[in-house]
């Protein structure tokens, strides 16, 4: 059976390896805050700031959220994140995306002081990670390497597939992996023979937004797969069909109405890998439990606390 990389035990170490940072900075100066900007009434949205308050108070660090109204425009929300900015109290900012269509997203991001960049999204922090040079990693693709790290899966020589280059997930992870001297391939939707492109990987990381995508004949027998995926599936048939008629995954499914799935066909992994992130409990639990490391590591340094070893 493969190793299955578990993200809810990585984040709850990562977490009770901030308490005594979180405490310390609460002793010097204060505890870490957090401001959320949640633009607007999207419900997965509200779902993903809930979680994000709510992890703050269990370790600790301070939070608001700032809620404009969805129809604000530009220059109502460029003032708001400079209000933000320039507020000493306010270690991170954070912007909930996505943001209503008539909001510039790109100038919104960038308008975030690089100091308080806590997703790691301003130019700046993108320019630091491609030099290799401290600062806000973004949170996805940080917890990926802590997986990796922590689970000590060899990455140095190994060949490294990314499917996907988004800005959030794909660009980042790729040079993160490649800064820990993996030959990194970038895969997207224009790449040929994509399954033969895959199954050259030793590590393989699925960042798509396709249930189930990546199937067996992606899969190199013994590769390490991260499933960054979750594809909420809404049809009985389908999930029958991705599930091969699980009697549990369609009561499941006849519970709840859906059934999350990865991007890398559930059953085909089992089968291939030597080691894998379930979906749900694999890289989704570290998103957040980065977050609060970058938010963290925002007060450090705000506070000249110099912190050296592991996160961030
Ligand atoms: P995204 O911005 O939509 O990017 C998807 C990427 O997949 C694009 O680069 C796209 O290629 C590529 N792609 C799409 N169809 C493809 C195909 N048939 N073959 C090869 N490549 C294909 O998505 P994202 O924000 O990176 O997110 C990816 C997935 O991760 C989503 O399911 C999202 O929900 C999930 N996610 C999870 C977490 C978490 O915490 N667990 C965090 C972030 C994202 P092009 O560039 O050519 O269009």
């Amino acid at each position: 059976m493969p190793l299955i990389l578990d993200g809810n035990r990585v984040r709850d170490d990562i977490k009770r390896e901030l308490a005594p940072r979180i405490a310390a900075l609460a002793a010097l100066v204060r505890p870490p805050s957090l401001a959320v900007v949640l633009v607007g009434h999207n419900p997965a949205s509200e779902i993903y700031v809930r979680n994000k308050i709510k992890t703050c108070r269990e370790l600790g660090i301070q939070s608001e959220i700032v809620t404009p109204p969805e129809s604000v425009s530009t220059a109502e929300l460029l003032h708001t994140v400079e209000c933000l900015n320039v507020r000493d109290d306010i270690d991170g900012i954070l912007v909930q995306l996505p943001l209503p269509s008539q909001v510039d997203t790109r100038r919104i991001l960038q308008a975030v002081t690089p100091a308080k960049d806590v997703d790691g999204f301003h130019p700046c922090n993108v320019g630091s990670l491609v030099a290799g040079l401290p600062g806000p990693r973004p949170c996805t693709p940080a917890g990926i390497l802590e997986l990796l790290t922590r689970y000590r899966i060899p990455i140095a020589g190994k060949r490294a597939v990314v499917v996907g280059r988004s800005d959030i997930v794909g660009k980042p992870v790729a040079m993160l992996l490649l800064h820990q001297h993996a030959t990194v391939t970038i895969c997207h939707s224009r790449t040929p023979s994509l399954a033969a492109v895959c199954r050259e990987a030793e590590i393989l990381v699925a960042a798509i937004g396709r249930a189930a995508m990546i199937t067996g004949e992606f899969l190199n027998p013994g590769v390490t797969v991260i499933d960054v995926g979750t594809n909420r599936v809404d049809n009985r048939a389908e999930v029958a069909r991705i599930f091969r008629g699980s009697p549990e995954k369609l009561a499941a499914f006849d519970k709840r109405g859906s059934v999350l799935v990865g991007d890398v066909h559930p059953l085909d992994v089992v089968e291939k890998s030597s080691a894998y992130t379930p979906v749900p409990g694999g890289v989704g639990p570290l998103t957040i439990a980065m977050l609060m490391a970058n938010t963290v590591a925002s007060a450090e340094r705000r506070a000249g606390i110099c912190y050296q070893a592991g996160i961030c």
